[in-house]
């Protein structure tokens, strides 16, 4: 064992539920729980800021509610301590996504689909760790991070670590689905929402050579669109202008903003084919209202994250075709600020928080 490894991890915390118009988070240290010849421990190097680090802290996900709370899932850092049972080595970079544990044994896991393990999955943060000392786990906004060896996927040279980082939720989350239903060549896509999720969701799509069209409220992120590889812009603002162009044309659609009073009956499913599906990547707390008639023909259907082996593929066509997250990095003491700036919508796309 390293002899540099603090006992204690530290990192910026919320100490109890924050309110979403002044974050607070206070520098907090921890014990982590015992080690085990499965973990590696990993010095921090970046974590990005993902929306669900905001919901989890100002408890709009009822179930968490352990503080104080380290959030952070987007984690990449260098191994400065591997338990035998796993393949990673001292000195290796790595990246710890939104999962870090599930039971390995039911047919989800032992089929490579570990983010649908029918015992349910664990948390990087709010996970639960069954340890007297931490009973749950910390997550990436801190200095150190200790994991399962299993869901620590290796970082490919060819990327930065801040460009890195967020592909491990945001990616994996548009990635996974882009993958399961289809998008490829000879295939019409549509990503809903060009934020931290849509702009890589755009990326993977057309990487992976689908006619992939942004779908946007109003115009006003067509440019950035057509950086990131667009073919085309769909904006739902002018509902008849986009049924006029576009009705029953679309492959697949991934929804990576699912808001209350969207046009789900009167222009999404319609964009769609028959027979064509519809993912949303974010279910929100109010649910999905019942399609009715638009559904007949059509498919709705949710997704979470991305698996370990799906992350390593992801990196992969990340590397051979040019995806990169847009981001901004920030100190890791600026987290509260950071949060602040995400939850008020300045992000473009993505925060990284820097040691
Ligand atoms: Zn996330
Ligand atoms: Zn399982």
């Amino acid at each position: 064992m390293s002899a540099t490894i603090p006992t204690q991890f530290t990192g910026q915390a919320a100490m109890s539920k924050q309110n979403e118009e002044k974050f607070d988070l206070k520098e907090h240290s921890y014990t982590p729980r015992a080690f085990n010849e499965d973990d590696v421990i990993i010095k921090i190097e970046c974590c990005g800021v993902c929306g669900s680090d905001l919901h989890t802290i100002t408890c709009g996900w009822q179930a968490h509610d352990n503080f104080p709370a380290i959030v952070g899932h987007e984690i990449i850092g260098t191994v400065e301590r591997a338990g035998a049972n796993t393949t990673h080595k001292v000195g290796d970079r790595v990246g710890f996504g939104a999962q870090c544990s599930s039971c390995g044994e039911c047919s989800s896991c032992k089929a490579g689909q570990e983010n649908y393990c029918l015992k349910g999955m664990g948390g990087t943060y709010q996970g639960k760790t069954g340890d007297k000392v931490q009973p749950y786990t910390q997550g990436g906004y801190a200095d150190y991070y200790q994991g399962p060896g299993h869901f620590a996927v290796p970082i490919p040279a060819e990327l930065e670590s801040a460009v890195a980082a967020p592909m491990l939720c945001a990616g994996g989350t548009v990635y996974a689905p882009l993958v399961r239903y289809g998008a490829g060549p000879g295939k019409k896509v549509g990503i809903i929402g060009i934020g931290g999720l849509g702009h890589l969701g755009v990326q993977f799509s057309a990487a992976l050579g689908a006619d992939t069209f942004a779908i946007s409220h109003s115009d006003s992120k067509r440019a950035d669109a057509e950086k990131l590889g667009a073919k085309g812009f769909v904006a739902t603002k002018d509902a008849k202008t986009a049924l006029a162009e576009h009705a029953a044309t679309f492959d697949l659609i991934v929804c990576t903003s699912f808001q209350e009073g969207m046009p789900l009956q009167e222009l999404y499913l319609p964009l769609l084919k028959p027979f064509g599906n519809m993912v949303i990547v974010g279910i929100p707390n109010s649910g999905i209202p019942a399609p009715g008639w638009a559904v007949l023909g059509k498919s709705i259907t949710g997704s979470l994250i991305a698996s370990p082996s799906e992350l390593t593929e992801m990196y992969a066509l990340a590397v051979a075709k040019g995806v990169r997250t847009w981001v901004e990095t920030r100190p890791m003491s600026e987290a509260t600020q950071t949060l602040q700036d995400m939850h008020e919508g300045k992000a473009k796309f993505r925060y990284v928080l820097v040691n």
